[in-house]
């Protein structure tokens, strides 16, 4: 009898892995590529300072821990309606009616896997093979990726930088055709900060009506606004028929991990949506479902907190970057993100070329965990997180000037 060894047929040569063409139609994200380098010189022993990362640094606020607790010690642990618990479908429309002014009702509500969730179900179930989509920049890594997966085209609108990133109207309506499904806004942006007036919302919404495309609205920093009210689009009057709202409890109450987001949008394309996620998903967490309700329909206070201290972070930042030579920053009025303009120390000799490179040397000469532009869709920025701590932050402005001091010389 032959040994067993020769019995056991050897190992077929790997076969190549043939994807969908839909998985060659989203790439790896530079921030999550910038994360992977940040996580190996770390995990070798390097010092970081970390403004790469887009969320809080704060804890859950006691209260809606609290509240995610008792849930899993009442057993609240089943499977839930597709579309959220009623009574957080309930908070998702009270809380926005608190908050903005709008008047919506439960069963135009989606409770989702975090506000990324909310923008995919209302991608993928409006934009079409063919189909555009008009994204201003810079815009969140997100937004072109899931228009693409879904067989759209993203249409890049740059904002105006020297208005402070402000999105001009006729710019926007140029880069309408009979293609265009649909306009995301995100206000306040990610990266720059930046937020739009509601003028142009108005403009945009009435444009969307006249010419028949969606307006999706990315409210995931809504509540950040630090000059003036919070403003979302769907407190306008008869504003529903055309828009689509995607909230996040993510940044707002500092939950990141719990992943609860919602859509607001008309009945039908609700239905469409939740259709979409009985397949996918099914619901949110049970657990933090109830979370959820206790952030929405308790006490504020915690937001205002954090708003203050983000605000107080946001003055420290921008003073640090915007004293460094050859760096030019805006005060961004809202989010928790600075976006300088590093054109300036691009391209001399044996430096960086690109945010990239720029991004990369940064991190590998300093230590200092930044976002390049490029992510961004735009090629002269480095994006800096500001929800980190104040020391942290000074400590990371003394790394990056002494950097920049090394570029200039
Ligand atoms: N929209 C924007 C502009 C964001 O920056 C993020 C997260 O960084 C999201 C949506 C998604 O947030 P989440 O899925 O955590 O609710």
């Amino acid at each position: 009898m032959a040994p067993l060894a020769s019995t056991v047929a050897p190992p077929a040569p790997a076969a190549a892995l043939k994807l969908a063409a839909r998985a060659g139609r989203i790439a790896v994200s530079a921030t999550a590529a910038m994360a992977i380098e940040a996580e190996r010189l770390r995990a070798a022993g390097r010092d970081l300072v970390d403004f790469g990362v887009g969320e809080p640094d704060f804890p859950t606020p006691a209260h809606i821990q609290a509240a995610g607790v008792a849930a899993l010690e009442a057993h609240f642990t089943k499977y839930t309606h597709t579309a959220g618990i009623a009574e957080l479908k309930q908070a998702i429309v009270a809380s926005h009616a608190r908050d903005f002014g709008s008047s919506y009702l439960p069963a135009e509500a989606l409770v989702t896997v975090g506000g990324k969730h909310a923008l995919f179900n209302a991608i993928s179930m409006l934009v079409d093979h063919g189909d555009e989509v008009i994204v201003p920049s810079p815009y969140w890594v997100s937004f072109c990726e899931q228009i693409r997966y879904a067989g759209g085209a993203p249409v890049i609108v740059p904002c105006d930088e020297a208005k402070r990133f402000a999105l001009d109207f006729d710019a926007l309506a140029r880069a309408v055709t009979s293609r265009t499904k649909a306009v995301v806004l995100n206000s306040p942006c990610n990266p720059s900060g930046a937020v739009f007036s509601r003028d142009l919302f108005q403009a945009v919404l009435g444009l969307a009506r006249q010419r028949g495309f969606w307006l999706i609205s990315d409210e995931c920093y809504s509540r950040f606004v630090y000059d003036g009210e919070p403003y979302s689009v769907g407190s306008e009057p008869a504003s529903k028929e055309r828009l689509v709202i995607a909230g996040s409890l993510s940044k707002t109450y500092a939950m990141t991990g719990w992943r609860i987001g919602f859509a607001l949008a008309p009945e039908p394309l609700i239905r469409a949506m939740l259709n979409l996620q009985s397949h996918v998903t099914s619901n949110a967490a049970s657990f933090a479902q109830k979370a959820a309700v206790a952030a929405l329909t308790g006490t504020q206070q915690p937001v205002a907190d954090m708003l203050a201290e983000y605000r107080r972070r946001r003055e420290i930042m921008v003073a640090g970057l915007a004293a460094v030579p050859g760096v030019a920053c805006w005060l961004p009025a809202g989010a928790f993100y600075a976006y300088p303009n590093v054109r300036r120390l691009l391209g001399r000799p044996g430096g960086p070329r690109s945010p990239m490179e720029f991004s990369t040397q940064l991190l590998h000469d300093a230590g200092v965990v930044t976002v390049p532009g490029e992510a961004f869709g735009t090629s002269e920025h480095v994006r800096f997180s500001y929800a980190t701590s104040p020391s942290i932050i000074h400590a990371g402005l003394e790394r990056f000037a002494a950097f920049c001091r090394t570029l200039l010389k």
